[in-house]
């Protein structure tokens, strides 16, 4: 069977795993819900920086080309690609769990090399890197799990940016080409058309972010702008330019120095655009970043309130419990076994109404249970006393006839078989309280009794018989020993005296006559103290202060 205590600690522990299970299986969601937030703020802020160092490539492209072939540019500053491409690399390289990220220092370090590669290319079509490096950035974009109306349109800018580059990257090969060759060939128009398309699929794309996302952004004013101005100014500006040199036929510096222009002026929107929308998103991973958190931290202060103003007081009012209960268990083992060592702390709170007035019943029934031991005691005391005063006598202490007579009944029979049974009587015992008084009569008796009490042996019994007559039983005792042992008493009792209470002080001397007869089985008894009581006849009548053991010949002389 279970203890109380037990079975309570055991529910507060079911309690406790259950809780704690269900609050570990939550946190531990919302902890990989934040990881992933954190995953996924990293992979837009990768991305950036990934557009920048992209950008930074085609820029460098475009200036080192157009330096190269008409000395239009200054010198080349190599500086802004290099420091794009080492930011995406450190990045990377401050990001301590690459096997999440296994493809990004793979990236970082391509984009490296494509750099270096279309760096060294300035003459011919760089097409293959920069489809490349478009692809990167495609690659990047699909990693993200973000899918917020913001970030769908970041993307949508990042696309377009990156097929304007490629598109107008080839464009500026083809014009070169023309300008070298003088010709304009079938292709350099489909490219040129093709830009074109790409400029209007741009205008399309922009009014879709104009409709669906200047409503929400909080940067609506600044991005509004930005959209007008690549919208009506910039794509028009290079449409326009394309379509007046190709119509023309002829290609000139002045030309493909303007769709140059241009297309910087886009460009420099469009990422301005990218980079504006790319920060929104990266915001809106914070704020979920930000929330994730503020559930954690919350999930861990419900479960701290939950366990101080609950689980902890229910466990204390649990253990207080169980301990009445504990105390009140042993207080009924207790009182069952009548053990009355019960101690109760009155001032302690029992927290329970039932079980105070159970603790309260076991007070008085210990108390109770005191009285019923008090009185039991006293009756007992009572019985003994009156057991005591039924068989001894009052005067002398000793046993009476009836006690005597009593344990010689009760005698086993090979005890009685062999023993002696005397009586004794004090001579002239009436003289001595007619003379002396009561009290001296009295004294006799009792100073009689204190030398029966240390002659005989401790299995002796004797009794004061009744008057100034004593009985005596002596075990394991023929006739003759008894007759020395008597013999004996009969002595030392002359020798004992008791003081007159009169003004004399006199020293009163006594003498005592017995007879003494052997008993052989319990039936003699009464016979046995009828011969006795002749025998004693005899002795007073032969002159007293004598032992006289019975013979026939006695009950002759007598009658
Ligand atoms: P005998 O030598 O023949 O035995 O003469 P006795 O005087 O001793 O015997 P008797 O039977 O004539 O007297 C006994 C007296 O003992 C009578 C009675 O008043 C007295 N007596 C009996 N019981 C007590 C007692 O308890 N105290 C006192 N002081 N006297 C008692
Ligand atoms: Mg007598
Ligand atoms: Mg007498």
């Amino acid at each position: 069977m279970m203890k109380i205590r037990n079975f309570f600690i055991l529910i507060i522990l079911f309690i406790i795993t259950s809780l704690s299970i269900l609050s570990v299986s939550t946190i531990s969601s919302d902890l990989s819900d934040l990881r992933g937030n954190i995953k996924e703020q990293n992979k837009i802020k990768y991305l950036q920086l990934l557009l920048i160092a992209g950008e930074r490539i085609f820029d460098e492209h475009q200036v080192s080309k157009m330096a190269n072939f008409y000395l239009l540019a200054g010198p080349i500053n190599y500086h802004p690609v290099d420091s794009a491409i080492n930011n995406l690399i450190a990045f990377t390289g401050q990001e301590p769990k690459t096997d999440e990220f296994p493809y990004d220092k793979y990236t970082a370090l391509e984009v490296k090399r494509l750099s270096e590669e279309i760096r060294k290319d300035k003459r011919f079509s760089s097409a293959y890197s920069f489809n490349r490096l478009e692809s990167i950035i495609e690659y990047q974009i699909i990693q993200i799990q973000n899918h917020s109306a913001e970030f769908m349109i970041a993307i949508e800018g990042v696309r377009l940016t990156t097929q304007l580059y490629s598109f107008f990257t080839e464009l500026i090969d083809q014009l070169i080409d023309i300008d070298i060759s003088h010709n304009m060939d079938e292709s350099s128009a489909i490219k040129a058309i093709k830009l074109l398309g790409a400029i209007d699929e741009t205008e399309n794309r922009l009014i879709s972010i104009q409709k669906n996302y200047l409503k929400h952004s909080n940067q609506s004013e600044e991005i509004d702008t930005l959209v007008n101005e690549i919208f009506s100014h910039d794509t028009i500006k290079i449409k326009h330019l394309i379509y007046n040199n190709f119509d023309s036929s002829i290609i000139n510096d002045v030309g493909l120095q303007r769709v140059n222009h241009s297309y910087f002026q886009a460009k420099y929107h469009l990422s301005s655009l990218n980079q504006m929308l790319l920060s929104e998103a990266t915001d809106i991973s914070a704020s979920q970043i930000y929330l994730s958190r503020i559930k954690i931290y919350s999930m861990v202060c419900f479960l701290a309130i939950f366990f101080l103003f609950a689980i902890l007081p229910i466990s204390v009012m649990i253990y207080k419990l169980s301990g009445a209960f504990t105390l009140v268990q042993k207080a009924v083992t207790q009182l069952s076994n009548n053990d009355l060592n019960i101690n109760f702390n009155e001032n302690q709170s029992r927290f329970s109404f039932e079980l105070e007035s159970i603790i309260q019943s076991l007070i008085k029934l210990k108390k109770i249970q005191i009285e019923k031991y008090r009185l039991e005691n006293r009756n007992k005391e009572l019985i003994r006393k009156l057991q005591l005063s039924a068989t001894t006598d009052y005067l002398t202490g000793i046993s009476n006839r009836r006690a005597f007579l009593d344990a010689i009944r009760y005698l086993p029979a090979d005890q009685q078989y062999g023993a002696s049974l005397a009586l004794i009587d004090i001579d002239n015992f009436k003289h001595i309280n007619d003379r002396f008084g009561h009290s001296c009569g009295d004294e006799v008796l009792i100073k009689f009794s204190r030398l029966l009490k240390t002659f005989f042996r401790k299995e002796d019994l004797f009794c004061r018989y009744g008057g100034e007559e004593f009985a005596i039983l002596l075990y394991d005792c023929d006739n003759q020993q008894a007759q020395k042992t008597l013999d004996r008493l009969c002595k030392k009792a002359r020798y004992l005296s008791v003081i007159s209470t009169e003004s004399e002080k006199e020293k009163i001397y006594f003498t005592i006559s017995i007879d003494s007869t052997e008993l052989s089985d319990r039936s003699s008894i009464n016979h046995a103290i009828n011969r006795a009581d002749k025998a004693l006849y005899h002795a007073k009548t032969t002159g007293k202060d004598r032992v006289i053991t019975y013979t026939p010949q006695i009950e002759i002389s007598t009658e």
